[in-house]
């Protein structure tokens, strides 16, 4: 049996088969509702804010920012994932307030990431959507916890995985019955972050995932750049690839870089911001999530 077929019996996910007519064993994409959003709904969706939450001020310049802006949902980390354990890991709970509080100013579903299943409970309490970061796409025991929490996730690629091991990861949070997946591509590592670009973006796995599962996929082109003035381009490629929606780090209109504490490179202006979501506005998709 061809290996690709294993997952055949999973609930996600569908046999590729390569032999079939271009676009017929493609299935419809099953949009993932998110308050009045329909992720993957034929309308690409911008989801975008800080990397981290690092004050009350500074959260809310940015969500008021993406609300002026038209994005639908505001991102940003209570809880880190640092390299070093030195650096600043995020505002845990007290992060996790300040996003609350500025749901209820803007409105905005919010987006967050959780690390431990022990802290799945607390985050969901404030969360709209379950952020598990690349570096815990494999934690089976936090994709079980997330998959029990009924809420929607949002699933990043690990930076080596291949789509098989994606999907297995996606099936593990299937397996508790919460089907709503929403998969983030966001930059794999290869020999050309010796350039200075952090991660390479594999723009070419929407195609090969949208022949596997019926999911939502996303594009995080800040995480696969790693550089603001990479990141317009990156998102209107993804946009014509056929993403279902963009998740973007965002920084203040005058905020300095250097007084980042995370990803401060990344980060784009508000003003770039709009231009995005009009471009995801003139980017409508079928069904089956080809850009029309
Ligand atoms: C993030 O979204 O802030 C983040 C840490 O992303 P990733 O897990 O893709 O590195
Ligand atoms: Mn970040």
């Amino acid at each position: 049996m061809d290996e690709s077929c294993d997952l055949s019996g999973w609930k996600i996910s569908h046999p590729a088969r390569p032999g079939a007519p271009e676009g017929r064993d493609v299935p419809e994409v099953r949009p993932v509702p998110i308050g009045p959003i329909a992720v993957g709904g034929g309308r690409p969706v911008v989801i975008a804010g800080p990397c981290a939450v690092e004050s009350r001020a500074q959260t809310l310049e940015i969500a008021e920012a993406v609300r002026e802006a038209g994005g639908d949902m505001l991102r940003g980390g209570a809880f880190k994932p640092r390299t070093s354990p030195y650096s600043f890991q995020g505002l845990g709970e007290k992060g996790l307030e300040i996003l609350a509080e500025v749901r209820e100013r803007t409105g905005l579903p919010i987006v967050t990431e959780v690390m431990d299943p022990r802290l799945v409970g607390l985050v969901s309490r404030y969360a709209d959507v379950l952020q598990v970061g690349s570096r815990n796409m494999q934690n089976f025991p936090l994709l079980v916890e997330v998959g029990r929490s009924g809420k929607p996730v949002l699933l990043k690629r690990g930076w080596s995985a291949t789509v098989e091991e994606w999907l297995g990861a996606a099936e593990y949070i299937a397996a508790e019955g919460n089907l709503r997946i929403l998969l983030c591509e966001r930059g794999i590592r290869t020999f050309a972050s010796r350039d200075g670009c952090r991660n390479t973006l594999d723009l070419t796995v929407i195609g090969l995932l949208r022949r596997r599962t019926f999911l939502p996929v996303l594009v995080d082109p800040s995480h696969a750049t790693g550089d603001a003035a990479l990141v317009p381009a990156a998102s209107r490629a993804a946009l014509a690839a056929g993403a279902d929606g963009l998740i973007i780090e965002v920084i203040g209109a005058t905020t300095d870089r250097a007084e980042i504490h995370c990803d401060g490179r990344q980060g784009i202006r508000p003003a770039v911001l709009r231009e995005l979501v009009a471009a995801a506005r003139a980017t409508p998709r079928d069904c089956r999530g080809v850009t029309r």
